[in-house]
């Protein structure tokens, strides 16, 4: 028989909604980080800019742009893992590990609800990086 997440209804609901809230907040981040950096490039191409400003700046802007690409980048991997927890929410198998298939631990779900690995699983991966 197949594993049952360790859950009970009460803490999926509650985790769920951590989750969702998690969601709404990273996607306006992400919403914003997407506006103020990618946007306003597309517009500097097109646009008439004070050229000698935007020269002096360029090395602090390019820092920037590949700061907000990598939080950008950040923000949609985090996403995506919550997305794929949600979506074990909804088939029933939310809380257990995807490598073992055994129960994530209930308190590292309540610090990382998106987790989708055991501890033990999770430290076998960051050995292997
Ligand atoms: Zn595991």
């Amino acid at each position: 028989m197949a594993p049952r997440t360790p859950l009970t209804a009460t803490e999926i609901k509650e985790l769920k909604a951590q989750l969702l809230a998690e969601r709404a907040d990273l996607q306006g981040q992400y919403q914003e980080l997407e506006e103020s950096s990618f946007g306003s490039n597309q517009s500097e191409l097109t646009g008439e800019m004070a050229f000698d400003e935007e020269y002096a700046d360029a090395g602090s802007a390019t820092f920037e742009r590949e700061r907000d690409l990598s939080l950008v980048n950040n923000l949609r991997d985090l996403i995506d893992r919550i997305d794929k927890a949600l979506a074990k929410v909804e088939d029933g198998t939310y809380g257990l590990c995807d490598r073992c298939g055994k129960p994530i631990e209930k308190l590292r779900l309540k610090a990382l609800p998106y987790a989708n690995l055991c501890i033990k699983d999770k430290q076998a991966e960051e050995r292997v990086r």
